[in-house]
């Protein structure tokens, strides 16, 4: 496969450990652990989300 190096990650709650959200990120640039505050639907309100593998 060519191009750019793209690695499948995952959001889990930070709350109750659930795996939400899925996205990529391009390894070269993205170094860092990433945090988003995102909508859970268990929780039923916006939570951290954390990278996870
Ligand atoms: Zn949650």
């Amino acid at each position: 496969m060519a191009g750019p190096i793209r690695e499948i990650i995952t959001f889990s709650c930070t709350e109750c450990k659930r795996r939400n959200y899925t996205s990529t990120k391009n390894k070269r640039t993205k170094q860092e652990r990433l945090e988003f505050k995102k909508y859970c639907p268990f929780c039923r309100t916006h939570t951290l989300h954390r990278e996870t593998k």
